[in-house]
């Protein structure tokens, strides 16, 4: 959380800020109405006015849930955290917030278990089961069609390439299982040998290339895996 700062405040700022928090029993959440950033935290913009003695003119955007803390707390949590005991990024409801470290903040998570909880989280995209669909299908396709699929689930499903590659690699949906891991991209011992046996006994021919080709296909990898496989042989 390298990002938090010190929160610069104008004067009078309070008013405009809960007129952007839709707040409900003292119990629910009380969600965050303007823009939202990272993770779905509430972003707050403030602006100094020029006669501003300490910034003038100055613009900030802040965490929503911080400043709701410190309006209603008066005092800056910097440099601590403020953490949502609801688990709710857009939530500014004071009687949620609280300040912690880190080590807090990854207590409370673990407790909840939110760290492996990808469909729960409110701005999740995916359903667990949609995700596991995903992996399988991927992980089926030869790899010459991988990039194409990835492509298609990209457009169709309206989020970007970058999404469904964290997916199907496990950087998100962790918990969900059946993720292409690093070893199923790479190859055997077995397979390497085979490979460097071809390479030897083809180097001094021009049609290598072909071969690559051909070894690629026959073990469902890209060219570059068998070019680094191979790459120790080349001088
Ligand atoms: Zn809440």
């Amino acid at each position: 959380m390298k990002h938090i700062k010190p929160l610069p405040m104008p004067l009078n700022v309070a008013k405009l800020f809960w007129k952007h928090v839709k707040k409900g029993s003292p119990d629910e959440c009380w969600m965050w109405t303007k823009s939202k950033g990272r993770k779905g935290y509430g972003m707050f913009k403030v602006y100094f006015p020029v006669s501003d003695p300490v910034k003038p003119g100055k613009q900030f955007t802040l965490y929503a849930h911080r400043v709701a803390y410190f309006l209603h707390h008066g005092v800056d949590p910097y440099p601590d955290l403020v953490l949502h005991s609801c688990d709710n990024p857009p939530c500014c409801n004071p009687s949620h917030l609280s300040t912690g470290d880190n080590q807090k903040n990854m207590d409370q998570m673990k407790e909840r278990g939110r760290r492996s909880r990808g469909e729960t989280y409110p701005t999740a995209r995916f359903r667990d089961q949609e995700v596991v669909e995903l992996r399988i299908a991927f992980s089926a396709l030869a790899w010459g069609k991988k990039e194409a699929f990835v492509q298609l689930e990209a457009a169709r499903r309206n989020c970007t390439v970058r999404a469904i590659k964290h997916i199907l690699y496990g950087d998100t949906y962790k918990h969900v299982g059946h993720f292409q891991t690093i070893e199923h991209r790479y190859l055997t011992p077995d397979q390497r040998q085979i490979i460097c046996d071809v390479y030897t006994a083809n180097r001094d021919r021009k049609t290598f290339r072909g071969i690559v080709v051909c070894l690629a296909a026959k073990f469902n990898v890209d060219r570059n895996s068998i070019l680094k496989t191979t790459k120790h042989l080349r001088r």
